[in-house]
């Protein structure tokens, strides 16, 4: 695996932003609504694109949210080393193509992982300096509202989402910072923030 080694200060100490962040946290915290709010807004930061053997939601467009592929496709690419993490999570398997990633930071581009809590453990083992953010709901009943309201998941998938996000909410003090979803804009503006150094998104509509 190429040196991904993230370093947080630069030669006179002082801190520069990250190079890679991590967005983790609970399944329908809203980690994708932030990064939809940073991929119109925040086109200086890198958003990786996951492959999964999940199928695509309504809306979801093969390249860009995800690349939809087999179990066996996802599996060749993981015996031959093409991916930086990957993890199986209810049920399907998502993993982060190395290759794009390590290009974007060799360039000095800004990059932005959203990952299941396994696949940021991972990331923090494989790349040392990487930031990791914990992205929390504002209560326990807000995230089951989240979940139950979206509709796009049969009964079995939701409790087998529910129970991972019950697990999930216990790694929080893994993490570097957690940031609290109580405004997409906030926490866009605080990411944003810590990745670049500048302010951030304008209102997502
Ligand atoms: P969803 O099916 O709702 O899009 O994603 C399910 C979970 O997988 C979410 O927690 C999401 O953050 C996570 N996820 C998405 N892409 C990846 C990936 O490449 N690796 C890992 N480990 N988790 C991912």
């Amino acid at each position: 695996m190429p040196d991904l080694a993230v370093s947080r200060r630069s030669a006179s100490g002082v801190p520069v932003p990250a190079g890679l962040t991590v967005l983790s946290g609970p399944s329908a915290v809203g980690k994708s609504t932030v990064v939809e709010a940073i991929r119109r807004y925040s086109p200086q930061i890198w958003l990786s694109v996951s492959v999964t053997t999940r199928s695509p939601r309504p809306g979801e467009e093969h390249g860009r949210e995800y690349y939809f592929t087999s179990e066996r496709e996802f599996m060749e690419l993981v015996d031959s080393g093409e991916l930086l993490e990957w993890a199986r999570y209810a049920g399907h398997y998502y993993g982060t193509p190395l290759r794009p990633v390590t290009e974007r930071l060799q360039a000095g581009v800004p990059v932005l992982l959203e990952l299941d809590v396994t696949g940021a453990r991972q990331v923090q083992a494989a790349v040392p300096g990487a930031l990791l953010v914990f992205l929390a709901p504002p209560t326990w009943d807000e995230l089951v509202r989240r979940l139950t309201s979206r509709g796009t998941e049969p009964a079995e998938a939701m409790q087998e989402r529910l129970e991972a996000a019950r697990a999930e909410l216990r790694a929080e003090n893994e993490f570097d910072l957690t940031l609290v979803n109580t405004s997409v804009e906030d926490v866009c503006a605080q990411l944003v923030a810590l990745m670049t150094a500048q302010p951030a998104c304008e209102p997502a509509e």
